[in-house]
């Protein structure tokens, strides 16, 4: 078994012009090499609809982690009904932070999103992440390359020195078309919000409808100063 110390990026050559281009046997070869080890930190949005959904076909009972950020749209924690009634076998778990909101606004500030969104990121999001992938050598990402000038470079298993783990993007090589077309082909069910204008949905403060097909995240933190919430330094 490969451990962080030990990492090193495997010779193994994924198959990239087949139907998943190469999402699918990334994700065999994870699941083979790390066993339950592997943790995919899923938000719910329409990639996340297509990773569990090939998840699925590789590994029936995987462990699904969302972030449970108290933050979120109603439309998410729908969607997350959905696909556990589909998939009854995956565990999904929803990851709490250590403060519940009324105690981070004590602590911090009323709305530390709107003054201080990367603390907000820090105490919702990073460290429960954190804490997730304590006990996890890989965790999956749905990462694509096109979605923006920081996910460029992003190749399909990749060295997490923040999370002293291996991070695993399945999805690189996939379009936005890509995506919807194995949506609609697979009937999933999605964030219906996806059909509002929202092509990135994360917390409901923090997440604009975003219209630019140039950059499909662009209605996170719009006006903050602020494009990753730092799960992908
Ligand atoms: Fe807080 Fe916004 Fe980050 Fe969510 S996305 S954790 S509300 S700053």
């Amino acid at each position: 078994m490969l451990t962080f110390e030990t990492w090193q990026e495997p010779a193994h050559d994924f198959e990239v012009d087949d139907t998943y281009k190469g999402a699918l046997s990334t994700l065999e070869w994870a699941y083979d090499t790390y066993g339950d080890e592997v943790v995919y930190a899923c938000s719910f949005g329409i990639e996340g609809i297509v990773l569990i959904d090939l998840i699925a076909k590789v590994k029936r009972d995987a462990k699904i982690v969302f972030l449970d950020t108290n933050k979120h749209f109603d439309e998410t924690y729908e969607v997350i009904e959905k696909v556990k009634k589909r998939y009854p076998q995956l565990r999904i778990e929803l990851k709490q932070p250590k403060l519940t909101l009324e105690e981070q606004a004590e602590k911090y500030g009323d709305k530390l999103w709107e003054t201080e969104p990367n603390q907000c990121c820090k105490v919702r999001k990073i460290e429960p992440l954190d804490e997730s992938l304590s006990e996890a050598i890989a965790w999956i990402s749905g990462l694509r390359r096109e979605q923006g000038p920081t996910r460029a470079n992003t190749n399909f298993i990749n060295l997490d020195t923040r999370f002293e783990s291996v991070k695993i993007c399945p999805l690189i090589h996939w379009t936005w078309k890509d995506v919807w077309r194995y949506v609609s082909r697979n009937e999933l069910d999605y964030n219906v919000l996806h059909d509002r204008g929202y092509p990135s949905i994360g917390c409901a403060p923090c997440t604009n409808p975003a219209f630019t097909e140039e950059d499909l995240r662009a209605g996170r933190w719009s006006g903050q100063g602020k494009t990753e919430c730092g799960l992908h330094g």
